[in-house]
């Protein structure tokens, strides 16, 4: 490294060297002596061979050459020096008589730094060496710099660039710019335009945009994009400051730009972690919601496109994951979304909102029918049987539909709609799809508010039961009654049990409403057994609901009330349907066997309509089939349901069962089944359902006790 510069004539921080080539020696003391005492080191030389031996020997800071001389002249000498690499940079004043310019150029021409013509004057030597031995020292402090630099600049990670701007034009670029753009600084430099072509397609219009709108100094930060030749997609942050030029009326742009792609990777994987569902891959309830939101939040929106959500619910999933595990029934639901993909189209959104609930928005629609045909097929691809260990599964799904309108302003509201969709296909069901209708929402409202109603219902005593006698069809006399529910509302009058069991099962206020009937049901046999002697010679019905059989403390509880009312479990019926003795059923077995050996009877009610599979019944400790009132209303001799009811007595006297038919509106029907001795008989032929005080005065009536009549009005 060279030494500090001074610019000061008399002192520097260490001697420099002066040789003087003259062949006069007088010349070489003057100058000798001169020099010296301006605080140089001097050497000397009488010609130019020997000042190149000098030269190379102990190489000096500055050389003062005489031209004329003898052997080679000053300037061959000169020449030579400045042929030979390592001392080219010594900075050589000619001192001549030979005054003419021509000498003067050649010897300029030569590399010389500069020129004296003898006789000099000491002083203007001394400052000539002087300058230009501190131009030296300059020049070499700036090439050190400016290497100090560019080793920097070549060093650095960051591409380091300069350009003019309007229109750019690229001044200058450090040598990473080349590992990065796989282009060399030089063809940037030489045509701007090769760099704005790499950028990618996408941030062209983000970038240009840029560099457009600078027409004033500031700072600039943006990240885009490139195509490098090979195909690879980097990303780089570019961090400039505009600037005005002083030596031109363009602005410069000089900056830094970081290949970021690495952190681009992360950040990706990072969002594409927190949008995505691990398990299947697929959008997750999140992502889809954004979507969503994003895409009803354009501007302008009804002219641009119709779009659609499936909201997809497989059915049955439970049962799977629950018999096979939970191994398999994530495995199950990789498969489904990998069927679901195939089913929809390439630009259709897949998400899996958790458990088995998956979404599908489906854009740019054309009408209605399309939707549906989407629907369609992925019902269709779910039926081709999926392997799990070995084992062919077949599933189905309910889809719920729902199409965009204008009054959706939110993902949440599209989504509670084809939620609600979705559920009707269930109730409809299953493996079917329902679109979303301003009906359905007003049923589902209605049916919310039937169940806070119903909530209350039970707390308020707006319920209470009718009893419909059975009669015994020989001797026409009472046989026992149906309790049946009904609910005194406050707004609609007497409501249906049709209206509200389905409703109280869903919702679990079976139990209590089940409760309820039987206690009340009881207590009024208890009220009428206060009126009698003798035990009551007829029983009462009950309706119960699966669920309260599948409930711990049924048996329990039941007993409870029975011995409460002092009534014999032998004159309860509990009426049951069919379907209860097809799931679960080595719990409902036990239960009823209990129920048999506590001494209470089993009607098995709306005999016909369920699932009839002959092969359970004689499992089943039933005492009663009751024959579905469909079947007794259309029964004509010859006709298909009159078959039906002879089958099903013959079957009930086969398995030691009695039989009560329902629904006898007509006397024609009565015969016909006296006919085929059926040996009870319910309708309204007989008697509607009678609120309890009715029922109190027919129980009078047909026991033959006016003194009941009397008591309990
Ligand atoms: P179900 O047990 O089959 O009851 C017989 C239904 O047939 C009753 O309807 C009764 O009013 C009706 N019915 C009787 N004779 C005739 C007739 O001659 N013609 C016509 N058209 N209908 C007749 P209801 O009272 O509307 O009850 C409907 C269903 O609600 C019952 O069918 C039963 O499944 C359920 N239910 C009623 N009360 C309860 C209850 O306390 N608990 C449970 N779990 N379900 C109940
Ligand atoms: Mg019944
Ligand atoms: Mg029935």
């Amino acid at each position: 490294m060279t030494s500090p510069v001074s610019f000061s004539t008399s002192k520097i921080s260490r001697k420099e060297l002066v040789l003087i080539v003259d062949d006069t020696p007088a010349n070489l003391a003057v100058l000798s002596e001169a020099i010296s005492d301006a605080g140089f080191e001097t050497a000397i030389a009488l010609d130019g061979e020997r000042a190149l031996i000098q030269i190379s020997q102990d190489p000096p800071d500055l050389i003062l050459l005489d031209i004329m001389m003898p052997g080679i002249d000053g300037f061959e000498t000169c020449r030579r020096i400045k042929a030979d690499e390592r001392f080219q940079n010594i900075p050589i004043i000619f001192m001549t008589a030979l005054a003419d310019v021509e000498n003067k150029v050649k010897g300029l021409a030569l590399g010389a730094a500069d020129y004296i013509t003898k006789p000099f004057q000491e002083q203007e030597v001394l400052a000539r060496v002087q300058t230009h031995l501190n131009f030296m020292r300059t020049k070499e402090h700036l090439a050190a710099s400016e290497a100090r630099l560019t080793g920097i600049l070549n060093s650095l990670k960051e591409i380091v660039w300069s350009a003019h701007l309007h229109p750019l034009e690229f001044l200058y670029f450090n040598p990473v710019a080349e590992d990065i753009y796989d282009v060399t600084p030089e063809e940037f430099i030489k045509d701007s335009s090769i760099w704005l072509k790499m950028i990618h397609p996408d941030d062209l219009e983000k970038v240009e945009a840029l560099l457009v709108n600078t027409d004033t100094p500031n700072l600039i930060d943006c990240e885009y994009r490139i195509v490098r030749p090979d195909g690879e997609i980097r990303w780089l942050q570019c961090q400039a400051q505009v600037r005005s030029n002083t030596d031109s009326d363009r602005l410069k742009m000089d900056g830094l730009m970081h290949d970021v792609t690495g952190r681009k990777q992360v950040e990706g994987e990072l969002k594409y972690a927190a949008q995505h569902d691990s398990l299947t891959n697929l959008a997750n309830r999140s992502f889809f919601r954004e979507k969503l939101n994003e895409l009803l939040n354009r501007p302008s929106l009804e002219q641009q496109e119709h779009f659609a959500v499936l909201f997809i619910d497989l059915d049955r999933f439970k049962i799977i994951n629950d018999s096979l595990g939970h191994f398999c029934g994530d495995q199950l639901l990789t498969k489904v979304g990998e069927v679901l993909k195939q089913a929809v189209r390439p630009m259709d959104l897949i998400a899996r909102l958790g458990g088995d609930e998956f979404t599908v928005l489906l854009r740019n629609l054309q009408e209605t029918q399309e939707i549906l045909a989407i629907s369609d097929r992925i019902q269709a691809f779910l039926k081709q049987p999926i392997i799990l260990e070995g084992q062919p599964i077949v599933v189905s799904a309910s889809i719920g539909i729902v199409q965009y309108s204008p009054k959706y302003k939110s993902a949440d509201q599209l989504l509670r709609d084809a939620d609600l969709a979705m559920y009707q296909a269930k109730h409809l069901g299953k493996a079917c799809h329902q679109l979303f209708s301003e009906r359905m929402y007003a049923q589902a409202m209605e049916k919310i508010t039937l169940e806070k109603e119903l909530r209350d219902a039970l707390q308020r005593h707006e319920l209470f039961l009718c009893y419909q006698p059975i009669i015994d069809l020989e001797t026409e006399q009472l046989a026992g009654f149906e309790a049946l529910v009904r609910w005194q509302h406050p707004r609609l009058g007497v409501v249906p049990p049709i209206n509200f069991i389905a409703l109280a099962e869903e919702t679990g206020l079976i139990l209590p409403l089940g409760e309820f009937a039987l206690r009340e049901a009881c207590r009024q046999m208890k009220v009428w057994q206060s009126h009698y002697s003798e035990p009551l010679g007829f029983t009462m019905s009950v309706n119960i609901s699966e669920r309260q059989i599948q409930n711990l403390g049924f048996v329990e509880d039941l007993l409870a009330i029975v011995e409460e009312a002092n009534l014999k479990p032998s004159q309860l019926k509990l009426e049951i349907t069919e379907s209860l003795l097809l799931d679960n059923r080595l719990l409902t077995l036990k239960v009823f066997q209990r129920l048999q050996s506590l001494g209470f009877r089993l009607s098995l009610d709306d005999f016909g309509t369920g699932y009839s599979s002959l092969s359970y019944l004689h499992r089943f400790p039933i005492n009663t089939l009751k024959i579905d009132r469909s079947f007794v209303n259309s029964m004509e001799p010859g006709k298909s349901s009159f078959e039906i009811v002879r089958t099903i007595t013959s079957l009930a006297r086969t398995l030691n069962m009695d039989v009560v038919a329902e629904g006898i509106e007509t006397e024609e029907q009565l015969n016909y089944l006296k006919s085929l001795s059926c040996e009870m008989g319910q309708g309204y032929f007989f008697a509607k359902p009678l609120p309890g005080a009715e029922a109190t005065e027919y129980v009078a009536q047909m026991l033959g006790n006016a003194q009941l009549q009397v008591e309990a009005a």
